[in-house]
């Protein structure tokens, strides 16, 4: 760090649970809110752990609704309500990856309920105070400390059932977290701790659950990484990365997960020739010659999904992509335009290795 740099450090304010068999917390949790009855909510694949949680909870289940969707769709979060008012809940826990999270987080934005966040995935939606939401085929987003969730309870073992193939997007996904927060506007020493320590937790725990899903301490590892991955990005503002995926994703309908996986290294490369070496922490855990060729690298030897054409995007896509992501105003440590972000693109369409 400039030691001649200030800073605002902006604290980490939800309450995080963490470890294996930390479900078993779940009912202390909810007293320690004051809350009596959840309405429990999870995606249609994750249906039946979220009734086998309703089943444990027992009394203070109000209700369940399993139809949570990627992206956070408005007419989805309207049914969740009405279900959330039905069952007179008086909090929401959430159980799977962002797309149940984020249906949580509309809830509490519109009700004022309280919220539990289990997170299956490491996509980090649990610690920020940041809502996607899609209608009419666009996708808005917006922070409230409303939208925070009051407790998140990490437990290792609810991370051994996600596929290798998740596994490795999403923690890609949490890399690219902590991978912008380094050069971030706002960026503070702590929080580039945190990334750096994120990023090396991914590096071994990622190709360890490759070889051995089972494998608790590596799964540990990256849920471990996965936390301070969703602190970071709740504590500093993104830039061209989250913007590029944010387009993708509303636009588009591309996968949350694998759109980042295959953006960063392309993202990355594209900011590392403006950053100086407060990327250098992810060329150091990574192992490679500069940020973006370590991704790339990286990426490839996890089997990663490397190429936007196979999430079915054509090359008028990209265009019609560069336009919309060129006229949104974010910061970048690198000055870009719509020609930039054409070629970054392709790059990443095509799946070539990225230059720095
Ligand atoms: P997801 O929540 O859609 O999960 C992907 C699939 O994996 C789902 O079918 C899910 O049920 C399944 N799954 C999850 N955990 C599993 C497990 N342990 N075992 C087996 N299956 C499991 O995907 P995601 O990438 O976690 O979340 C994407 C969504 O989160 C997007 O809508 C994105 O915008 C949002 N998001 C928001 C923020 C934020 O801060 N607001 C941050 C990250 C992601």
């Amino acid at each position: 760090m400039t030691s001649a740099r200030a800073f605002v450090f902006p604290g980490i304010r939800s309450r995080v649970v963490f470890g294996s068999g930390t479900l078993a917390q779940l009912a202390s949790e909810m007293d320690r809110l004051g809350r009596k009855r959840a309405l429990l909510l999870a995606t249609p694949q994750q249906r039946k752990d979220v009734e086998a949680l309703a089943d444990r909870l027992g009394s203070a289940t109000a209700g369940v609704f399993a139809g949570a969707v990627m992206h956070t769709p408005v007419n989805v979060t309207r049914a969740a309500i009405a279900a959330f008012e039905q069952s007179r809940a008086d909090c929401v826990i959430a159980l799977g990856g962002g797309s149940s999270i984020g249906l949580g987080k509309a809830i509490a934005l519109r009700t004022g309920a309280d919220q539990i966040a289990i997170p299956t995935t490491y996509a980090g939606s649990e610690m920020t105070d940041i809502l996607g939401e899609t209608s009419g085929g666009e996708k808005t987003t917006r922070r409230d400390p409303a939208i925070l969730p009051e407790t998140v309870i990490y437990d290792v073992d609810l991370s051994l059932t996600l596929p290798k193939e998740m596994t490795v997007s999403s923690g890609l996904n949490a890399i690219a977290h902590a991978a912008e927060a380094l050069y971030a506007a706002d960026r503070n020493p702590i929080l580039s701790l945190m990334a750096a320590d994120a990023i090396r937790a991914f590096a071994s725990a990622l190709p360890a659950i490759l070889a051995n899903p089972a494998a608790k301490s590596a799964r540990a590892d990256a849920l471990y990484g996965a936390w301070l991955c969703g602190a970071v990005l709740g504590g500093v503002s993104m830039a061209l990365h989250h913007m590029l995926c944010h387009t993708l994703g509303g636009g588009f309908d591309t996968p949350h997960a694998q759109t980042h996986a295959i953006l960063l290294p392309h993202t990355i490369g594209f900011n590392a020739a403006a950053v100086g070496d407060l990327l250098k922490p992810v060329s150091d855990a990574l192992g490679g010659a500069t940020p973006g060729k370590a991704l790339h690298r990286f990426a490839a030897r996890l089997d990663a999904p490397t190429r936007l054409r196979d999430l079915g995007l054509t090359e008028s896509d990209l265009d019609r992509a560069a336009a919309i992501a060129a006229r949104n105003p974010y910061f970048n440590p690198r000055p870009f335009g719509m020609a930039e972000i054409r070629t970054v693109l392709q790059d990443a369409w095509a799946g070539t290795e990225p230059p720095f």
